[in-house]
């Protein structure tokens, strides 16, 4: 028996490959209409293009991003190559201009992929003393006319904050796009859309899930063509989330700026903390005041947080010195801060630097810690114990 209009609270999962479309007008009708509509009409078609489940996890996005549209993708890498590939046209393509502080996998996917590849013509903006000179960015956006410029709101791990605001403003000067990986910051922070920005991604399996146990990214926007030219692609592709993980996700969202803000209050007092703690040479947090884009950060997020990422440098009269304290310190809180290559989990994560960036930052007494909302006395405790053995 087929059941309908059940008294549930929330979207069910629906796990139909195809959906029932009763004849030929109906069934030409929802093919002709499906790439206008992210969220509408109601006659979905098959799964990969479209699902209900999906839909309505994507509706909790857009309120959170307060935009017109949100895509969810089977992971924040499948988000990404949806957002970048709607802009390849063949060989009138013009130049894409990436912004060097971002996640490593988006610099393989850069190299592997879009240039090896593809042959893509690629270009870099660096960043000068941990800061961006926005000078520097409009005289080389004029010249270089690219179709899109591509940052990330909070940068890994040195946590360089870029003012989106006035990135977004120069490039609409010259008609250029702007693409954000908000991943770091969340709208809770910080809303680029809001600001004019074209396209925002998230790696939901970070704060968004919030659990580490749901892989899965989403693009959104306002601008109807982008949306319309993306969800041809992820449904081309078939990077589209399964319904599953959207119910989950979904779930797992409601409770998402809880999390994040316990996640940024808890980060905000242990960057404090480890300023203080004379094994430690440096700490890289927006929060701090020597951090070199905390001004920017000030403003962006409106003294909300500062996120829920760390990195910081143990001190040592060599780098055989700093590898050891930064060893210690990890088998140390190993019972309560684990290694964990990801970040955005409930409890406080930590990775090495140099063993995962290697030559890009290759400080051997780097730490990276992702924090977490449990209880901050408890995690100062972990903290306070290893930094206290370690100065022994
Ligand atoms: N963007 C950022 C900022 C990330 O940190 C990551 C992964 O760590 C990704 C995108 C890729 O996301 P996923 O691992 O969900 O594919």
């Amino acid at each position: 028996m087929k059941r309908k209009d059940i008294n549930s609270s929330r979207m069910p999962v629906y796990r139909d490959a195809g959906f029932e479309l009763y004849d030929a007008t109906t069934t030409a009708d929802a093919f002709k209409k499906e790439t206008q509509h992210s969220r509408e009409p109601d006659l979905y078609i098959y799964s990969r293009y479209r699902n209900p489940t999906v839909v309505s996890a994507e509706e909790e996005i857009m309120k959170l991003e307060r935009c017109e549209w949100a895509l969810l993708t089977q992971s924040g890498m499948s988000a990404i190559d949806t957002a970048l590939s709607i802009f390849q046209h063949g060989k009138d393509t013009r130049p894409w201009l990436f912004f060097t502080e971002i996640y490593g996998g988006t610099i393989s996917f850069i190299e592997s992929v879009l240039k090896t590849r593809r042959g893509l013509d690629i270009q870099y903006f660096t960043p000068d003393n941990g800061n961006y000179d926005l000078n520097k960015f409009e005289h080389t956006i004029s010249g270089l006319k690219p179709e899109f410029v591509y940052i990330e709101t909070i940068s890994n791990p040195m946590l360089i904050v870029a003012d989106v605001s006035k990135i977004t403003n120069i490039a609409r000067k010259y008609g250029i796009k702007v693409i954000v990986d908000n991943t770091f910051s969340s709208p809770w922070l910080y809303k680029p859309l809001s600001d004019g920005a074209d396209i925002v991604i998230h790696s939901a399996t970070k704060y968004f899930s919030g659990h580490g146990n749901i892989t899965a990214g989403v693009l959104c926007g306002n601008d109807k063509k982008l949306m319309e030219d993306a969800i041809e692609y992820r449904k081309f592709i078939g990077h589209t989330l399964s319904p599953d993980d959207a119910y989950r996700l979904q779930t797992q969202m409601q409770s998402f700026e809880l999390r994040f803000s316990r996640q940024c209050s808890n980060a905000f007092s242990l960057a404090g903390y480890l300023n203080k703690i004379p094994v430690v040479k440096k700490v890289w947090f927006p929060g701090l005041k020597n951090h070199s884009t905390h001004l920017i950060a000030e403003i962006l997020f409106k003294n909300k947080g500062y996120g829920a990422m760390i990195t910081f440098d143990f001190d040592g009269k060599d780098p055989v010195e700093k590898r050891k304290r930064r060893d210690k310190f990890i088998q140390l809180v190993s019972e309560k801060i684990k290694l964990i290559p990801t970040l955005g989990d409930p409890h406080t994560i930590l990775m090495p630097v140099e063993a995962v960036w290697g030559a890009k930052y290759p400080e051997p007494g780097m730490i990276r810690l992702s924090v977490g909302f449990e209880e901050y006395e408890e995690l100062e405790n972990t903290v306070s114990m290893a930094m206290n053995k370690i100065l022994g």
